[in-house]
């Protein structure tokens, strides 16, 4: 005679029909969530069985309270982390790529501006159009100079080339501040979700092994019984 499977079981903690697979036996659970989730449910039956749905939510409040235990208050990213850890979905992200994709014309401008005011080939370049400047008035044009000495025109170029640098320059750094925060925040969320999860983890083996050693114990003494058994057979 075959045992079958009940269609649906009863989860004992939202007291709704459900389908075997979608839920566990509570004996199962591992014992921290499990002594959690006996605080709030009154008719607890380590036979009984408990809806994914159910334990999903009693992992989320868990990991919650385990959380504001070690680091006090939760800041949003925290939240973001333990909402993440009940949707089973993957926190790291592409930063920099997703920042890339936000920026305007006129950003992406100033960010290049930035890049080439900042570089070699800029002093070098604007070094020779200096030098090429000065010797074009001081030398050849010497009589006929548009900027002749003391190269005025020159310095009225060179301050408002200035004045315009200095805040591109600032808008730049400005966007680079706000690209490593978001970086150091998804840093921060990621490792907060692997610790999580590797403790998670732990836990989970710890309980099957000790399970594990339960199991075979029970086995192992119920092979000594039926040894002894066929000991005293033989003698009898
Ligand atoms: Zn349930």
């Amino acid at each position: 005679m075959t045992k079958t499977a009940p269609a649906t079981v009863i989860c004992q903690v939202c007291k709704k029909p459900k389908s075997p697979h979608d839920g566990m036996i509570a004996e199962l659970i591992r014992p921290s969530l499990a002594e959690f989730i006996k605080k709030s449910v009154s008719e607890w039956d380590d036979k009984g069985f408990v809806c994914l749905d159910d334990l999903g939510e009693f992992r989320k409040d868990y990991v919650k309270e385990v959380l504001q235990d070690e680091i006090g208050e939760l800041s949003t990213l925290d939240n973001e982390v333990i909402e993440s850890l009940h949707e089973h979905e993957i926190l790291s992200s592409n930063i920099s790529k997703q920042f890339e994709t936000k920026l305007t014309f006129g950003e992406r401008l100033s960010d290049r501006i930035a890049s080439f005011g900042g570089s070699w080939r800029f002093i070098i370049f604007f070094g020779a159009v200096l030098f090429g400047w000065i010797i074009l008035n001081g030398i050849f044009l010497l009589n006929r100079a548009f900027d002749p000495y003391p190269f005025i025109l020159l310095n009225l170029i060179l301050s408002t080339l200035a004045a315009i640098q200095a805040p591109i320059i600032m808008m730049s750094q400005n966007r680079a501040e706000s690209r490593d925060r978001l970086r150091a925040e998804n840093d921060y969320k990621v490792n907060l979700k692997a610790e999580l999860e590797i403790r998670h983890l732990h836990e989970k083996i710890d309980h099957l092994l000790r399970k594990q050693y339960n199991r075979l114990f029970e086995i192992q003494q119920i092979q000594i019984e039926l040894l002894e058994e066929i000991g005293r057979q033989r003698k009898g």
